[in-house]
C-alpha cells in the first residue's frame, strides 16, 4: 500500500496568521500544505498599521484607503480629531488582502488546497494525520475526505479554532467579544463621513463594553461595533452609527459578524507537534480589537518554532512561539487590557477617556505606539505627565 504524502508542515487556515506561517516555512524550503475552507470573506474593519506594511512587505495596491485622521467620539457627542502626523492608518479589503497573502505563500513554494479541516488523527508510527473534506468543485471530487501526514501542524483556523479544541489543553479558557459590521457603499460626501478619517465611537448605547467604528474603504465603508454582552443588539447599534455618519440611506453590500478573542490562551501548543497562531491562539489586542498585525507576527513566530522543532526534534521548541510573542507584546496587551476594563466601564469614564485624548502628548504617544508597535521612549517627561493625568482621571480628581 502506498503511504500518503508527508508534509513538513500543514497549516490549517489561510487568514493572515496561516498565510504568513505558510509563506515563512515555504521560503525556508520546507514542504508546506496550506489548507483553507475558502468561500467566505473574513468580517473585519481592515485597519492595519504602517509597521505591518513595512515588516510584511504589503504592496501599495492593497491599500484601499489611508486614513490621516482619527476621530474619537464621546457619549455626549464631544469629538476629538487626532491628526496622524507622519503616518496613516492603512485600510485593506480582506478578500483581496488574504488572497494576496495566500498566493504569496504559493509563490514561495507552498501547496494550497481548499477544504474543511475535520480532525487530527495519529498514524501507527505516531505521525499526525490531518483530515479534511475537500470543497465541491475541487479535485479529486465533491466532498472527498482526504488525509495527509504532517511532521508539524500550525492551527491558524481563527477564533473558536477546531485545531485548538482537538489538541491544545486550555483551549476553552478563551474570552470573546462578538463583533458585527455592515459594508456600505460610501458616498463621495456625507455630513458625518470623511473618506480619509477613521471614527471611533465610545458610547454605552453603541457598545456597553467595546466601541463602535466607521472606517473608510475607498468605494465602501465598514460600520461596526462589538460587545461581549449577548443580549445587546449590535444591529440596532450599527443602525444608529449609520444614522449619525449620514450613511443610513447608503446601499448595504454585506452584513456580517464574527467573534474576536480577547485573551491569549494559556498554551499555544500540544507539547508534541501542533502550535497555534493568530485568533486561534486568542491573540487580539484588548481595547482596540486589533488582530491582523498580531496574527501575522504569531504566524511568523509559529513558523520559527516549527522550523526549530523540525531541526532538533525537540518538541519544547513549540512553546517558543508564545514565549517570544509575550516577551515582545505582553506588556502592551496588559496595558490595553487594563484600559478596556477601566475606561469602557461606563459613560462617565468614556467621556473622560475622550477628553484626555485632547492632550497632544497623549495623541502622539498613542499613534506612535499604534504605528510602530513599540512603547515610545522619546518623550520621558511627557509620559510622566500623562501618567499623573491618567491617575488624576482614574481617581476622579480631574474635571471632565
Ligand atoms: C467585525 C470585525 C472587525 C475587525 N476589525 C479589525 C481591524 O480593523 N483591524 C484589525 O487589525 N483587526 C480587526 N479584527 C480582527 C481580525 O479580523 C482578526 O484578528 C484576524 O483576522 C485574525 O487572523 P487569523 O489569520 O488568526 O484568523 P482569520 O482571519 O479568522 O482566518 C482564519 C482562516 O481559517 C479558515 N478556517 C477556519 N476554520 C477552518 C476549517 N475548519 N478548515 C479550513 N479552514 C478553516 C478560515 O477560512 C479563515 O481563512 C476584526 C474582527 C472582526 C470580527
Amino acid at each position: 500500500m502506498q503511504m500518503p504524502e508527508t508534509y513538513d508542515a500543514v497549516i490549517v487556515g489561510g487568514g493572515p496568521a496561516g498565510a504568513t506561517a505558510a509563506h515563512e516555512l515555504a521560503q525556508r524550503g520546507l514542504r508546506v500544505l496550506l489548507l483553507d475552507r475558502g468561500g467566505r470573506i473574513k468580517p473585519c474593519g481592515g485597519a492595519i498599521p504602517p509597521r505591518l506594511i513595512r515588516d510584511f512587505g504589503v504592496p501599495d495596491h492593497l491599500l484601499v484607503a489611508r486614513a490621516r485622521c482619527a476621530r474619537m467620539v464621546a457619549p455626549s457627542g464631544h469629538r476629538v480629531d487626532i491628526p496622524i502626523e507622519g503616518g496613516f492608518v492603512g485600510l485593506v479589503d480582506r478578500a483581496e488582502f488574504d488572497e494576496w497573502l495566500r498566493e504569496r505563500a504559493v509563490a514561495a513554494g507552498a501547496q494550497r488546497v481548499t477544504g474543511d479541516f475535520t480532525a487530527i488523527e495519529r498514524d501507527p508510527d505516531g505521525t499526525a494525520a490531518v483530515c479534511y473534506q475537500q470543497r465541491e468543485g475541487r479535485r479529486p471530487g465533491p466532498g472527498a475526505a482526504t488525509r495527509v501526514r504532517a511532521r508539524a501542524v500550525v492551527g491558524a483556523d481563527g477564533a473558536r479554532s477546531e485545531v485548538a479544541r482537538q489538541t491544545v489543553p486550555g483551549f476553552d479558557r478563551g474570552k470573546f467579544v462578538f463583533a458585527y459590521h455592515e459594508i456600505v457603499a460610501a458616498p463621495a460626501q456625507a455630513p458625518g463621513y470623511d473618506r480619509d478619517r477613521c471614527d471611533v465611537i465610545y458610547d454605552g448605547r453603541i457598545s456597553p463594553d467595546f466601541y463602535g467604528w466607521v472606517f473608510p474603504h475607498g468605494a465602501t465603508a465598514s460600520v461596526g461595533t462589538g460587545s461581549a454582552d449577548k443580549g445587546f443588539s449590535l444591529r440596532a447599534s450599527v443602525a444608529r452609527l449609520r444614522e449619525s455618519a449620514g450613511l443610513a440611506g447608503a446601499d448595504t453590500l454585506r452584513r456580517e459578524g464574527a467573534p474576536i478573542p480577547l485573551k491569549p490562551l494559556p498554551r499555544w501548543d500540544n507539547g508534541r507537534d501542533v502550535v497555534l497562531a493568530g485568533d486561534a491562539a486568542g491573540v487580539v489586542a484588548p481595547a482596540s480589537g486589533e488582530g491582523i498585525y498580531y496574527a501575522m507576527v504569531g504566524g511568523q513566530f509559529a513558523a520559527e518554532a516549527v522550523t526549530e522543532l523540525l531541526r532538533t526534534g525537540d518538541s519544547r521548541a513549540l512553546a517558543g512561539a508564545r514565549r517570544r510573542f509575550m516577551r515582545e507584546h505582553g506588556t502592551v496587551f496588559r496595558v490595553l487590557g487594563i484600559m478596556q476594563w477601566f475606561w469602557y466601564a461606563n459613560d462617565r469614564r468614556r467621556e473622560r477617556f475622550v477628553k484626555i485624548c485632547e492632550d497632544r502628548d497623549v495623541q502622539q504617544l498613542t499613534f506612535e505606539s499604534y504605528m510602530n508597535k513599540t512603547l515610545s521612549r522619546r518623550k520621558p517627561m511627557a509620559q510622566v505627565r500623562i501618567f499623573f493625568k491618567d491617575l488624576a482621571h482614574l481617581l476622579g480628581l480631574a474635571r471632565v
